[in-house]
């Protein structure tokens, strides 16, 4: 008895013996016509669970009268490699993302749900982490299930692979988990040969199947086998000079045909062959898709976009639909929403008469989606009513890839758009608006990343400019942009390197540039629409980008660019207008932004959700204001010592101070300081009315107060401002000088040796506290002591903090609430932190230092290898950037327990820049901290950082 599966499973796999090294054992076979029994007498399986070919099936032989019977019943394939799709019918769907790509999990859903999409079958990401492990191979199983799905394939649409009377044409295409546009290659128009074309020519018409064959010969050589296009557009340039023609639509027939010839001998010069078997075709191209995952290009965005963790991408293997049938064909790009603006208006491009390459590449320039509804209005109206249901289906913006053959609309594509932060903050609040979205979903719907670039710069005044308007191109991505001309990727990054702005002017830009784009403060073209790779990947990051600027001329041999009449060289500053198009020459002035409109509505419903308080890092009434008007709750820190640098006095009575040689001048020195701290405290407590204010005591080493330059010098500026000789000056500061002043003379052993030092500024503190306090404000002082790594530490600063505190409020007949407390930042102050907490009333991480003395990097050394470590892998993530949750992150979380079991109630916060990062605040929320304290600029991110930490808690 033979089951059904067992044909599937033998189907394809032939046995021979000996291959599973498995001697025949059956004596006598019955050769039925069935391939299963044919392969047990091969392999000599016996009774029992086998594996065939990594497949696991069950077979029985029964000898009787010298005959063999076997009944196999064929176990499901132990891994699912491959999932067939066709309008209707599905084996994925969207939340299958990390198995089938976004592409392949989406066009299974759009299939679920009824729209219209070429059949096919998508080859899951894991084949690619298999394939790469061993060494380049597809494994036999997964091609077998790929035959299958060819199989459904071309039931589905009708058509067989290879076939000469109805062909089936598939096109190849990658996708990974998260998309990684223009990254990876696509092969369109596979299955075809001389003997096919010729059978598409009967079927379709021979310019149709010519062109057809032509681009399959192109992208086939150049994807699979690595032959430059540049080669094969030489051969098209020939022929359309030699046909006079300009476009390569005008070309006929027999002007294709010699394409291809000429195609052809490209593969015979390149010293390969073209492979004539289909199947050999699509398993040389999903092994091309498998290989661009490791690619340069792809590895390079992939390390810009700090993707990490995927298994790789899958392949979808996918029927051919044609745009280039003619007059009622063609292909475009269009999202369901101005990605740039959030406008619920259809936008996008298309082309007649063409493939999907055409769009991207920029070659032919693109109609507005809008006139699609003149031009081809059934297929319009179509393409309308299904972005309307895929909006509503995935409760967010698409961005969609459709072909229209020959009137009929088929869907090739749909994602969530990319879109600018302007855009992304409009949409969710209008999402709201219309009952698409609630709340809580809109807002995990705009990134920390997109408030971020809401919080860039604007152009001061866009009136200014007028007369240095060179030329207006395509705003493709909003904002402004300021910095010096570079013509190359490779410029623009040495620029950045250097500290210097940069702009990024290209013909074109091409994958290989993304390195250039992120190193530039933004990105001009010449060429390229709206959707174009630039505009698309300039978007993403919100980068300023202009694109499509008629009439720039490049001249990268030069190094310099020519618009309205006037040429530019490299090095020379132009300015961007990203909302506008206009490119300006010269430096217009940047104005800081503000927090209103969409975006101050959609910030009040981020506060509802948070738990985790967020407050700022700021040195002054200024920032503290800033602060404030971002929606800081308050000052995590105050580094007390950076009011010494903002002005002459300040810093000469400081230097005074370091200089001193004895206590009376070096009390007398501070006294000149403790004005100049007090009415500062006072501005903050002001702009900070009804928050707490935490400051910090000393901490830098005393070094960076002196001037910079050489030695004698600095002497003498030293010896004129103090009185005293060079001689004593000169020994001063050897006395001073330290090997490594990070881990030396800084922090509270300054104020523990100079206990005056600690006086002073407790005194400016709580006097300016009093003060302000008297002019009707709610302070909430807290007074933070630096670098312990004992408790008798922190108990030496505390007692002279109250001590100090008490004569304040004596002499002042009035007194405040203030605590004292510690930062956290020193491993032995996180180990002891049970201790410490029975005297410190709060606890603040200091992560800089912490992340520092935990490994060991030292903050300011570290350009020199963690680069190459991320490179490497060694580190995922920066740790000076990303709090290290492993490491540091077990410091934190166990000095935050310990201590709150010793003071129940205490209050602990983060102060350190990982404290603005949205996945370090995430961290920071799941241990329950009180607050994190980031720059004023940051305090919006980490805002809804905390919100959308919250959220996703309360989801799981
Ligand atoms: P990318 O990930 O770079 O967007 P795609 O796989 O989407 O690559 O392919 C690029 C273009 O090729 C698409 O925009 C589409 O126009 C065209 N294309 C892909 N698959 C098909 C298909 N089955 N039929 C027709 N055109 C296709
Ligand atoms: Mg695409
Ligand atoms: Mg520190």
């Amino acid at each position: 008895m033979l089951s059904a599966q067992l044909n599937t499973v033998f189907k394809h796999t032939p046995c021979t013996t000996g291959s599973k090294g498995v001697p025949a054992r059956a004596t006598v076979v019955r050769r039925t016509k069935s391939y299963a029994a044919y392969a047990v007498r091969k392999c000599g399986f016996s009774s029992g669970a086998q594996t065939v070919n990594n497949k696991k099936c069950r077979t029985r032989v029964i000898r009787s009268s010298g005959r063999v019977k076997v009944s196999c019943i064929a176990a499901p394939p132990a891994v699912k490699s491959v999932y067939f799709f066709s309008k209707g019918r599905s084996d994925g769907d969207a939340s299958m993302k990390q198995v089938l790509g976004g592409k392949g999990a989406n066009l299974a859903e759009m299939c679920k749900i009824g729209l219209s999409v070429p059949p096919g079958f998508t080859i899951t990401t894991e084949t690619c982490s298999k394939y790469h492990s061993s060494g380049g191979q597809l494994p036999d199983e997964v091609w077998e299930q790929m035959l299958e799905g060819l199989a459904l394939t071309e039931e589905a649409f009708g058509a067989k692979l290879g076939d000469q009377e109805n062909p089936l044409l598939l096109s190849v295409r990658s996708g990974a988990a998260i998309s990684m546009p223009g990254m990876m290659d696509t092969v369109l128009n596979l299955g075809l040969n001389d003997e096919v074309v010729v059978g598409l020519s009967k079927k379709s018409g021979e310019r149709f199947a010519y062109d057809s064959y032509r681009r399959f010969l192109d992208m086939f050589g150049d994807v699979v086998l690595g032959i430059p296009h540049e080669l094969y557009e030489q051969q098209l340039e020939a022929v359309k000079v030699a046909k006079g023609v300009q476009d390569d639509n005008e070309l006929d027939v027999e002007g294709l045909k010699e394409v291809v010839e000429a195609y052809k001998q490209v593969y015979v010069d390149q010293g390969t062959s073209f492979p004539l078997d289909p199947l050999d075709q699509m398993k040389a191209a999903a092994s091309a898709v498998f290989n661009s995952w490791e690619s340069d290009r792809a590895k390079v965005y992939r390390e810009v976009e700090g993707i990490t963790g995927l298994l790789g991408t899958a392949v979808t293997v996918q029927t051919m639909v044609f745009g280039n049938m003619g007059e009622t064909s063609g292909t475009g790009v269009c999202f369901t929403r101005d990605p740039s603006t959030g406008e619920k208006i259809l936008y996008g491009e298309y082309l007649i008469n063409a493939q999907g390459e055409d769009v991207v590449a920029g070659i032919r320039t693109p109609e507005p989606i809008a006139r699609l509804a003149e031009t081809l209005p059934e297929a319009f109206a179509s393409l309308c009513a299904n972005n309307a249901l895929l909006e509503e289906h995935y409760q967010d913006m698409q961005d969609i890839e459709f072909t229209v053959q020959d009137g009929t609309l088929y869907m090739l594509q749909c994602r969530s758009g990319k879109r600018t932060g302007a855009g992304a903050v409009r949409m969710a609040v209008e999402m709201v608006d219309e009952g698409l979205v609630d709340i809580p979903k809109a807002v995990t719907m705009v990134t920390p990343g997109h408030i971020d670039q809401l919080l860039h710069p604007q152009f001061e005044d866009e009136s200014s400019y007028a007369d240095s308007v060179l030329g207006t191109g395509l705003p493709a991505s909003p904002g402004a942009a300021v910095g010096v001309v570079a013509f190359s990727a490779s410029d623009a990054e040495e620029c950045k390197a250097a500290g210097i702005p940069c702009i990024l002017v290209r013909v074109e830009t091409s994958p290989e540039d993304v390195g250039g784009m992120s190193a530039a403060e933004g990105v001009l073209t010449a060429r390229g629409g709206m959707t174009s790779h630039a505009a698309v990947v300039a978007r993403g990051w919100g980068k300023t980008c202009v694109s499509g600027c008629a009439g720039l001329q490049v001249n990268d041999a030069e190094q310099t660019f020519t618009l309205g009449g006037i040429t530019v060289r490299a090095g020379e500053y132009i300015s961007l207008n990203g909302n506008t198009g206009e490119v300006i020459v010269g430096k217009v002035p940047l104005i800081p932004p503000t927090i209103s409109g969409d975006l101050g509505k959609f910030m009040s419903w981020v506060d509802d959700f948070r738990t985790l308080k967020v407050l700022a890092n700021a040195d002054t009434p200024e920032d503290a204001a800033v602060a404030r008007a971002n929606g800081a709750e308050g000052i995590g820190l105050i580094r007390s010592e950076h009011m010494f640098f903002s002005g002459e006095e300040r810093i000469a009575a400081m230097r005074k101070m370091i200089m001193a040689n004895t206590t009376e001048t070096r009390k007398a020195a501070l006294m000149e300081i403790l004005p100049f701290q007090r009415d500062d405290f006072e501005g903050i407590f002001q702009a900070m009315d009804g928050f707490p204010v935490t400051v910090r005591l000393l901490d830098p080493p005393l070094h960076e107060f002196l001037p910079d330059g050489d030695l004698d010098e600095i002497a003498a500026e030293m010896a004129a401002l103090t009185g005293a000789t060079e001689d004593e000056v000169m020994d001063r500061m050897e006395a001073l000088s330290e090997v490594n002043p990070m881990l030396g003379f800084r922090g509270c052993r300054l104020a523990i040796t100079y206990p005056e030092i600690a006086e002073m500024q407790a005194r400016a503190i709580l006097e300016a506290a009093c003060n302000a306090q008297a002019a009707g404000v709610v302070v909430q002082p807290d007074i933070m002591v630096p670098l312990i790594g004992t408790l008798q530490e922190f108990k030496h600063q505390e007692k002279i903090v109250r001590a100090t505190a008490a004569q304040v409020f004596a002499e002042k007949g009035t007194s405040v609430p203030y605590r004292v407390g510690t930062m956290i930042e020193i491993p032995r102050a996180a180990l002891m932190a049970a201790q410490i907490a029975e005297s410190a009333e709060f606890f603040s991480f200091g992560t800089n230092d912490l992340t520092q003395m935990t490994f060991g990097y030292s903050r300011d050394d570290v350009g020199k290898f963690i680069p190459i470590y991320l490179h490497e892998g060694i580190l995922k993530h920066d740790p000076f950037e990303v709090i290290d949750f492993d490491g540091v992150g077990q410091l934190i979380s166990m000095a935050t327990k310990n201590g709150r079991a010793a003071r129940p109630g205490l209050k602990v916060g983060v102060c350190g820049e990982q404290g603005g990062e949205p996945l370090s605040v995430e961290f920071f929320n799941r241990e329950k901290l009180d607050y994190v304290s980031c720059s004023p600029f940051r305090v919006p991110i980490a805002r809804l950082a905390a919100a959308q930490a919250a959220i996703k808690a309360a989801g799981q």
